[in-house]
């Protein structure tokens, strides 16, 4: 069993533990690769200081992050010096309710993304419409982490061609359209999302949930374990065969 982590916060994770032991463990439950999302200058230094062959890393100006310092001369630097493997994440949320800022850093960062011919790893709260409107305009390879939005919404997303990584947050009964969509879409990766703030008292290994997520996801959807590694392996090398 291989499973990659698609979307997760691993440099935000170190602030509060050490991170080595605890992909030890990941790794040896048969985690193997880990895709974090840098959104703070310390979490770039952070991944710059501890290169790691299971991990690799994106950048971005986060649309509902205020922690979030990154600007966008961070970001050609990254670029630059072939850092991060994509852009992001990124996109629009109507949890900020600072739109005109949200699209200005959105294009600003696509543009960045086509100039340097990179993936884009994409975060997608509410403005589904106006952010397929945006994305069209560009043909780069996307990774939609965590889309828990309308399947309408998701449908559309679809039309990108994009991967869709699979989060906790759609393994629900309520969810299970969109799951099915997602499903049937084939195009998945799974993911934990994981940072500092989502970690539970006296939890050990937080990484250990995307175990959790294949489980449930196979459970909610009848499709076996391995068959939706299978197609995760088929999207990762969709995603992934340039790079
Ligand atoms: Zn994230």
């Amino acid at each position: 069993m291989s499973i990659i982590d698609a979307h997760c916060h691993l440099a935000n994770l170190a602030d509060i533990t050490a991170l080595e032991p605890l992909l030890d463990e990941a790794e040896a439950k048969g985690i193997t690769r880990f895709v974090s999302s840098a959104l703070r200058k310390s979490e770039v230094a952070w991944h710059l200081q501890h290169p790691d062959s299971r991990i690799i890393f994106s950048a971005g100006i986060h649309p509902n992050f205020d922690e979030c310092d990154l600007d966008m001369k961070d970001l050609k630097k990254l670029c630059d010096e072939k850092s991060i493997w994509a852009i992001g994440e990124i996109g629009l949320d109507n949890g900020n309710p600072e739109i005109a800022v949200q699209r200005k850093e959105f294009v600003q960062q696509l543009e960045l993304a086509a100039d340097y011919r990179l993936p884009v790893v994409l975060h997608i709260v509410g403005h589904q419409e106006e952010a397929y409107k945006t994305l069209k305009q560009y043909p780069l390879p996307y990774l939609v982490h965590g889309y828990a939005g309308s399947t309408e919404g998701f449908l559309q997303l679809k039309r990108l061609e994009a991967v869709f990584s699979i989060s906790s947050r759609i393994l629900k009964e309520e969810k299970l359209d969109l799951l099915t969509a997602m499903l049937n879409h084939k195009r998945i990766l799974f993911e934990t999302d994981i940072t500092q703030y989502y970690v539970h008292e006296g939890e050990s290994n937080p990484l250990l949930r995307l175990i959790d997520v294949v489980e449930k996801c196979s459970a909610l959807s009848g499709i076996s374990v391995p068959r939706l590694l299978g197609m995760q392996a088929v999207s990762a090398r969709f995603l992934w065969a340039k790079n």
